[in-house]
């Protein structure tokens, strides 16, 4: 278990650039961290400026990312205290921004662009008088060519891809005794909220506790051993995700979401489990993997070298195998789920999402409810209902196990 925990620790490092970066990111950021207490886009589609107050100065790094244009400011620990509403509406060259932990110790914010824009200036004002610390970014448009120019010449490496690497390594090493694994998988997390109820509960958020629920009902059977994908409020690249599961040899790969409609699309309720498929079972579902599998891109990871999108060359190597098992799963989740909470009216459902492409370990996405809905939001947030769902979910992962435990091990 032990050295499990070290391996994640060391994916960890590797996903926030190494570790010696890390340390140097710590060494540069003052003691006590800093807070972003606001934001604001102010201009017009000639020159752009968004505008961070702090509680005091910081380094940053900005630079772009096409398709769709975005923009993205790199920090050291930043804290973000900002108002809630911060970022959903834009202004000028901006038409909304992002903010939250990307990595440990690295905080992000991604401007996403009305079409192609240069940085013009970037500076950081200290406090002065009763005025915070202020960082300034202004954009001015350019044409498509400049910017992609700029893009490849300034967009820092990807981390995660090497961090993937050295994952399939360490799993050649990490040999296959002891109990068997399970990895839980809190979608979203950091600078990706996921979806947000009119309230203003976070996706991120009720999944995250859930899943440490779950985690908490399986680690006292003691028949498992249990790996997060997540522990906090970071961000984890979807392909990460499939990594961990695959680098820790897991028997079986639960993601947790919840859902939500645009009033547009009408009224919905209820749990939904999803297991992958090439073809979708139905257009919900397949929009609905669409906007789950752009999570990397809300965060602002550059996607642009597709020759490193492990979850594409997954997919052809799946087993029919870990499909059938994906499946049976699939079924006495929803079997013992339809005893503890609402579901769906169609409860079991498959999209191509990348988070279930590991070609070797069975995999479901659950969507508890959908945060569209009131009704389902109180249950959502409610401790006793997350007591019950995650107690359902544990017994369907014994059951599972004990039926099929020859099969899979
Ligand atoms: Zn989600």
């Amino acid at each position: 278990m032990r050295f499990v925990g070290v391996l994640t620790a060391l994916m960890l490092g590797l996903l926030a650039g190494a570790s010696s970066a890390r340390a140097a990111e710590a060494e540069a950021a003052p003691a006590k961290g800093i807070v972003a207490i606001d934001a604001r886009v102010a201009g017009d589609d000639k020159r752009t400026r968004f505008v961070l107050d702090l509680n005091g100065t910081i380094d940053f790094a900005a630079f772009t990312l096409a398709d769709p244009y975005r923009v993205i400011l790199d920090f050291p620990n930043v804290r973000f205290n900002l108002p809630t509403a911060a970022g959903r509406k834009g202004r000028g060259l901006v038409s909304a921004f992002r903010y939250g932990v990307f990595a440990p110790g690295k905080a992000r914010v991604v401007l996403d662009a009305t079409g192609p824009v240069a940085i013009d200036r970037t500076f950081v004002v200290g406090q002065h008088d009763k005025q915070p610390a202020r960082l300034v970014v202004d954009l001015v448009p350019t044409d498509r060519e400049t910017f992609i120019r700029n893009a490849a010449a300034k967009a820092p490496a990807n981390p995660s891809v090497s961090a993937a690497r050295v994952a399939v390594e360490a799993d050649a090493q990490a040999g296959k005794s002891g109990p068997p694994v399970i990895v839980i998988d809190p979608g979203h997390g950091g600078i990706d909220s996921g979806a947000i109820a009119p309230s203003g509960v976070e996706e991120k958020d009720v999944v995250l506790t859930v899943a440490k629920k779950l985690a908490e009902k399986l680690e006292r059977t003691k028949l498992f051993r249990v790996v997060l994908t997540r522990y906090d409020d970071t961000f984890v690249q979807l392909n990460d995700r499939v990594q961990i599961a695959r680098m820790n040899d897991a028997k079986l790969f639960i993601s947790i979401h919840a859902d939500s409609i645009s009033r547009k699309e009408g009224e919905a309720r209820g749990a939904t489990i999803y297991t992958v498929s090439d073809k979708a079972s139905d257009a919900e579902a397949a929009k609905l993997a669409d906007k789950e599998n752009k999570a990397d891109l809300i965060a602002g990871v550059d996607l642009s070298n597709k020759s490193d999108d492990v979850a594409n060359i997954l997919f052809d190597l799946a087993h029919r195998e870990t499909r059938n098992f994906s499946g049976l799963f699939a079924r006495t989740l929803v079997g013992r789920m339809q005893s503890a909470t609402l579901m769906h009216k169609t409860p079991m459902k498959s999209a191509g999402f990348i988070v279930l492409r590991a070609p070797d370990v069975p995999s479901v996405l659950l969507e508890l409810g959908f945060l569209s809905s009131p009704d389902d939001v109180k249950l959502l947030t409610s401790p006793a209902w997350r007591e019950t769902v995650a107690g359902a979910m544990a017994d369907a992962v014994q059951n599972f196990f004990q039926s099929h435990l020859a099969e899979v091990r």
